[in-house]
Parts: C-alpha cells; sequence; structure tokens
C-alpha cells in the first residue's frame, strides 16, 4: 500500500539528506584515473580538514561506514597485545571495545553508567599508574548515540596530559561530527573516526579518519595486519589524487556538495543550530512530559540525539512500532541494556524547528496512544516557548 506524505526521519543516522546534496549524487560515472579526477578528490580531502578543525593531521575516507574506521585507526597504527584504555556507557562505546578485543588487543575497560560519560578522573588515574606506558591507545566516544550522551574530549586530552601520558588518542566522532564542536588539533586527538550518515547528512557508506602525524608516525612501528584498510597504501595515491581502488563516484560528489552546504551556514552556526534545536527537545521532553532523558546530567545533554526514558511498565518499543506504523514516524531504538526503556529522538542534520516538531507530535501521540499518560499537545507547546523566546548563537 502506498503510504502518502514523506516518511519522517528522526532516527540519529542515517539523517535527512538535503535535496541539493541528492541532486548532485545524481551523476554519470566517470573514470576515476583521469587527469581531471584528481581535482575533486583532492578538494574534499583537504576540505574536510577544516570540519575536523585540523591543519597538521591527514584525512583519508574509505567505502565503509564508520564501524570500519574502528578498525582501521586500530589497526594502522597498533601491534597485537597492545593495551588499550577504553569506556562504555552505550552500545557504540560496547562496540568498540568489544572490536578491539576481537582484533587481538589487551582492552581495559571501565565501565560505566549508561547516561554518564568518558570517566575523565578514571582514565587520568589508570594513566598515572601506567608508569611503564604500557597503554598505547586510549578511546573515547564523543557522542554516545545509544544514551544521548556527549561527552567532553578537552577533559579527555587533559586526562591524559595531567598524566604525562604518551598514548594516542582515538575518538568517536560518528554522530557529533560537524553537529557538536570538535577540534582535532587543540585538543591532541590522534585518530578521529567518522562516516557520511549523520552530521554529514550523505548516505552511509564513506567512512572518514583523520590521522594526526603522531599517528602517523605510529604505523611505521605498527605491526597489525591490515589490507584493505592500510593507509600506507592510500596515501601513496591521494597525494596525487587517487585511490588505489574504485571510489564510489556519486560519494565524492555528494561530499563536495555537503562541504558547501555546511561552509554556505557556516560551520559554527550549524553548531549553534544543533544546540539551539536540542534545547528545544529537552524542553519538550523534561518540561512538557515531565519525562527523564536516559543522560544523568546537564553536563553530557548530547545537541545530536535525546534518549527518552518511557516510565516504567510501558514498552518504548511499541511507541516506536506505533510510530511508524499509524505516522509514518520513524524514532530511533532503544539499543541493547536501553532496549524498551528508551526511544530516541535524532536532531541531526538538515533541520529545523519546525521539522522537528514533526517528531515531538508524533513521539507525543504515539505515547498516548500506548497510554502513557503525557499531556496532549505539552511537549510541543514547551518546544515552541523555548524556540520563539530563544536564538540560535545568543550565547
Ligand atoms: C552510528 C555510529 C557508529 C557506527 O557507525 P556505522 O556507520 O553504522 O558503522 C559508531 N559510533 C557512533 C557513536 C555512532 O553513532
Amino acid at each position: 500500500m502506498r503510504t502518502a506524505g514523506r516518511n519522517h526521519l528522526y532516527v540519529p543516522g542515517p539523517t535527512n539528506t538535503p535535496d541539493r546534496i541528492l541532486r548532485a549524487m545524481v551523476v554519470a560515472q566517470e573514470d576515476h584515473r583521469s587527469p581531471k579526477f584528481p581535482e575533486l578528490a583532492l578538494s574534499v580531502l583537504n576540505d574536510l580538514k577544516k570540519v575536523f578543525k585540523t591543519t597538521a593531521g591527514t584525512i583519508f575516507t574509505f567505502p565503509a561506514s564508520g564501524t570500519g574506521m574502528w578498525e582501521a585507526a586500530l589497526t594502522n597504527t597498533l601491534s597485537p597485545g597492545d593495551k588499550v584504555l577504553c569506556s562504555r556507557f552505550g552500545q557504540f562505546s560496547h562496540l568498540w571495545a568489544d572490536m578491539t578485543q576481537r582484533l587481538g588487543f589487551e582492552v581495559q575497560v571501565i565501565d560505566v553508567e549508561w547516561g554518564s560519560g568518558v570517566p575523565y578522573d578514571q582514565y587520568e588515574e589508570v594513566l598515572r599508574a601506567d608508569k611503564e606506558h604500557k597503554i598505547k591507545a586510549v578511546l573515547a566516544c564523543q557522542n554516545e548515540t545509544a544514551t544521548g550522551v556527549t561527552s567532553d574530549i578537552g577533559r579527555v586530552r587533559k586526562a591524559i596530559d595531567n598524566a604525562n601520558h604518551p598514548a594516542l588518542l582515538m575518538v568517536d566522532t560518528v554522530s557529533s561530527l560537524v553537529s557538536i564542536d570538535f577540534r582535532m588539533d587543540e585538543w591532541g586527538v590522534d585518530c578521529t573516526v567518522a562516516g557520511s550518515q549523520k552530521g554529514f547528512m550523505l548516505p552511509a557508506g564513506m567512512g572518514i579518519l583523520g590521522m594526526s602525524p603522531k599517528a602517523l608516525k605510529a604505523m611505521e612501528t605498527s605491526k597489525s595486519r591490515r589490507c584493505y584498510f592500510d593507509i600506507g597504501d592510500m596515501q601513496r595515491s591521494n597525494v596525487n589524487g587517487y585511490f588505489p581502488y574504485t571510489p564510489s563516484i556519486p560519494m565524492l560528489y555528494g561530499m563536495r556538495e555537503a562541504l558547501d552546504t555546511i561552509f554556505e551556514e557556516g560551520l559554527e552556526n550549524v553548531f549553534a543550530r544543533h544546540e539551539y534545536l536540542a534545547r528545544g527537545v529537552r524542553a519538550a521532553v523534561l518540561e512538557g512530559w515531565n519525562l527523564k532523558l536516559c543522560a544523568n546530567d546537564e553536563q553530557w545533554y548530547s545537541n545530536t540525539v535525546s534518549a527518552i526514558v518511557v516510565p516504567e511498565g510501558f514498552d518504548a518499543a511499541r511507541v516506536i512500532s506505533n510510530a511508524y506504523a499509524r505516522y509514518n514516524l520513524s524514532l530511533g531504538a532503544g539499543l541493547s541494556k536501553v532496549a524498551g526503556k528508551v526511544f530516541r529522538i535524532g536532531h541531526v542534520g538538515d533541520l529545523n524547528a519546525l521539522s522537528l516538531m514533526s517528531a515531538i507530535a508524533g513521539a507525543e501521540m504515539s505515547m498516548l496512544d500506548n497510554g502513557i499518560k503525557v499531556t496532549p499537545g505539552s511537549g510541543v507547546a514547551a518546544a515552541s516557548t523555548w524556540w520563539r523566546t530563544h536564538a540560535p548563537n545568543e550565547g
């Protein structure tokens, strides 16, 4: 059966793709070894540096998703048996820790309550105690998408520096880059992992990895087996504007257009817009519906995704399935430990206040359908009051 009207896509990735980016991707295929090709490739690789806020680092792209870049970061810099410090407070930080272990590295995991973020002080303690510098890398998830928790990467850097520790800092920015401020050079991030389908507003399919000079240096002594994700191969082709294998041409044109879109709005304005929109959503949840966020303290609130806890005795999965079936609204599911307990509203990418209103209204209708006693209209009222009385960029 045909469903009229657009699907209201409010999962935290893939996100809505602006029409101009969709159009930019409808292109004839072309020769990726042509003399003209490097123009496109080099412009994309160079301009990506601006959104990573790096001049010292090098950006690599792979036909992959963010998960592939987790692997590339680890295998290009570490050797089997190397010790890695990480923390787990949601499904994505869990999966990266799990991958690190499965790839043969020795993982020290600090488990943190889901709803909190990177344990800065514990990181510092562990690193201080590691007098022989056995720990070779420290992992941090800037935005834990499963719980809607953002950590302060500057504070992670500080923890490492306070301990005077030489470990590499690897950061997952898959659901934060281009939406929440990230500063690769200033925060001394060595490996930055990103993907195309969240803040970049593109389909999934391009993994993006930022490598600092220190990370590239670590590559020289890293003994991990790698082939497809070998950065050395990539680097040798990239310097001339080519790739060691066939790149996705539409994806490169899409990324070119996405970067132009972002620069036209202004990167800092994009961050401000995400914060402004997120605050309206939080007003709906906390003041309108009187519900709780999974993020258990203001310091962790995410500007790209809110995980909303349904009251005891209700199943969040039914709120989500009903919203889809009845209102053509896609909400994010509760993953793993929080399955059935939370639903998520993704507020990342190409959005404005009124497009987000559909997510708030639809979530509210679906909660009411499921017997959750929120006051009809309360979420919309709280969000509208917030958005009407504030502006982005007001500081
Ligand atoms: C989406 C996401 C990933 C996984 O990325 P894929 O592109 O699906 O492989 C990793 N980390 C975080 C924080 C994410 O939000």
